[in-house]
């Protein structure tokens, strides 16, 4: 679908309905919503003062670039959206939004699972445009709106990558900020842990170069204390990691191994070398039963060797067992599914865990097992730490679960507008799931932001500092929606 600018006289004429639409979202900030506009929006006066593309509600263009990921976020309708062209821009979209009042976010890859990244009746500023890369001296610079395969895809060509997550189309920025799991966890931390510095434009409208040497305490807070909370990012440097090829296993386990399986997997997460790495998935199938497997990987090429370690731990060889090397690009498509991905609804959740005992194990498969009885196409996916991940301190970024085990994502795929039915058992899925994890789990992981959790579980023991942080560059708590530190 093309995407039209809005002209001026377009602009002028949705100004005025569109400002007091602003001023009634229910998720404006007090400060904001407190106070009353001497005039409406000046949104042509905007458009005339960036390079980007302002699109305003019900205009051509809008109703595509207001998208998420997720359908199910259709419904929310910002008034409008600022495609920046550049980081002045961004600076110029903060300081018109803060002059009128007018509730903002920011957007990158549109795949926050709460759509965070959208706002009724506000501005949504869309860095999705700003994707330029350049590589130098083991460092990519990459502009805040670049999509992961994209990343990858550059870095290929100068025979390097990076340790991200794996859905082409995810958002560099929105990954980075929250942490950043993957394949390449274990053997060499979190996205975050590769930030050498970062471009941000804080809320006053200052753009900043933070480094671990200017704004070292905002430097800590943008290393995992996730997006949409502390500024908006415009670009990233981050040090790249080398492109290899990758020794990748599948092996699947009977239900009756399946309490064997979670256990030996939690033993690899804590003891296998750091160049291997497995994403255990337990998957609730519409007969009722539980399908167990596990997709890993070694950086050593030898998938082989990582699988039998996970089986010596796990206590029984798999039912079945297939392996494959990949080159890095061969690997980024095959854990991406293509080069990129549809949109798709689904609701998710996570917690973060030390060890599991027994009984706790038995409850998680339990939550599933309630899943499949009722033939909900649900999963836990569990996720290793440990490795890399773990060697840095626990104060020494925001990104505070570095003792971890691992992470479970409660997950349900579901249809693009999903009924209140749908998304009741969904939610009572991951509601079970919590239940089940509890003496294990340590809070939450911010990139599966989810309703119904306190914002503090995300950040553990780091929640405090990172309130500090937020009052000093953001006293007025103008990046605010109902998910971000206060
Ligand atoms: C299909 C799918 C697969 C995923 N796979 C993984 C995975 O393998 N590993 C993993 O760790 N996570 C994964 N995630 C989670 C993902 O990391 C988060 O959803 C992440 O926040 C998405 O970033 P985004 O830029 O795409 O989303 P957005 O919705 O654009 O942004 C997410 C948050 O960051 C804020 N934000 C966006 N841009 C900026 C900016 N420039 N500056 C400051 N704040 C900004 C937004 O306001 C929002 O709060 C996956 C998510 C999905 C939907």
């Amino acid at each position: 679908m093309s995407v039209t600018r809005v002209d001026r006289r377009t602009v002028l004429k949705a100004g005025g309905a569109l400002a007091a639409a602003a001023l009634t979202s229910s998720q404006v900030p007090a400060a904001f919503a407190s106070s009353r506009l001497a005039a409406a929006p000046n949104w042509a006066a905007f458009q005339k003062s960036i390079k980007g593309t302002l699109y305003l509600a019900g205009k051509p263009g809008y109703p595509t670039v207001r998208q998420l990921f997720n359908p199910r976020w259709d419904a929310t309708k910002p008034a409008a959206v600022v495609r920046t062209a550049n980081a002045t821009d961004v600076q110029t979209a903060i300081n018109f939004a803060r002059k009128n009042k007018v509730v903002s976010v920011p957007k990158s890859g549109g795949h926050s699972y709460v759509g965070g990244s959208t706002v009724g009746n506000g501005l949504v500023i869309d860095t999705s445009a700003m994707r330029s890369m350049s590589y130098s001296g083991n460092v990519l610079t990459v502009g805040a709106g670049a999509k992961l395969y994209d990343v990858h895809a550059f870095l290929d060509k100068y025979g390097k990558s990076l340790p991200t997550g794996t859905c082409p189309t995810v958002g560099i920025a929105g990954l980075t900020l929250g942490g950043g799991m993957g394949v390449h966890t274990r053997a060499f931390g979190l996205t975050c842990d590769r930030i050498q510095s970062l471009g941000v434009i804080t809320a006053d409208g200052t753009a900043r170069n933070v480094s671990a040497t200017v704004d070292p305490d905002l430097f800590w807070a943008l290393r995992g204390g996730g997006g949409g909370n502390l500024g908006i990012v415009t670009s990233f440097k981050l040090i790249t990691i080398p492109a290899t090829k990758l020794g990748f296993f599948r092996l699947t386990w009977p239900e009756s191994k399946a309490a064997d399986v979670v256990r030996g997997w939690q033993k690899f997460a804590v003891a296998a070398p750091i160049t291997a790495w497995g994403n255990l998935h337990i998957d609730a199938k519409s007969n009722g039963t539980l399908q167990v497997h596990v997709l890993g990987c070694s950086t050593t090429g030898n998938g082989a060797a990582a699988a039998a370690e996970l089986e010596s731990y796990v206590g029984s060889k798999a039912t079945t067992r297939t392996f494959a090397v990949r080159t890095h690009m061969e690997s980024v498509k095959y854990l991406g599914g293509g080069t990129t991905s549809p949109r798709q609804g689904f609701l998710a959740g996570s917690d973060v865990l030390k060890p599991m005992t027994a009984p706790t194990i038995t409850a998680l498969l339990g939550a599933v097992k309630a899943a499949a009885r009722v033939k909900l196409p649900a999963a836990a996916i569990l996720d290793p730490l440990g490795g890399q991940a773990a060697k840095i301190p626990s104060g020494g970024s925001s990104w505070g679960w570095r003792s971890a085990v691992g992470v479970v994502q409660w997950y349900t795929g579901m249809a693009a507008h999903p009924t209140s039915a749908q998304l009741k058992a969904a939610q009572t899925f991951i509601t079970n799931g919590h239940r089940a994890v509890r003496p294990s789990t340590l809070g939450g992981y911010v990139n599966y932001v989810e309703t119904g959790r306190s914002v503090s579980s995300y950040y553990g023991a780091n929640y405090a500092r990172l309130q500090t942080v937020k009052k000093k560059y953001d006293p007025a708590n103008f990046f605010h929606t109902a998910y971000t530190i206060a």
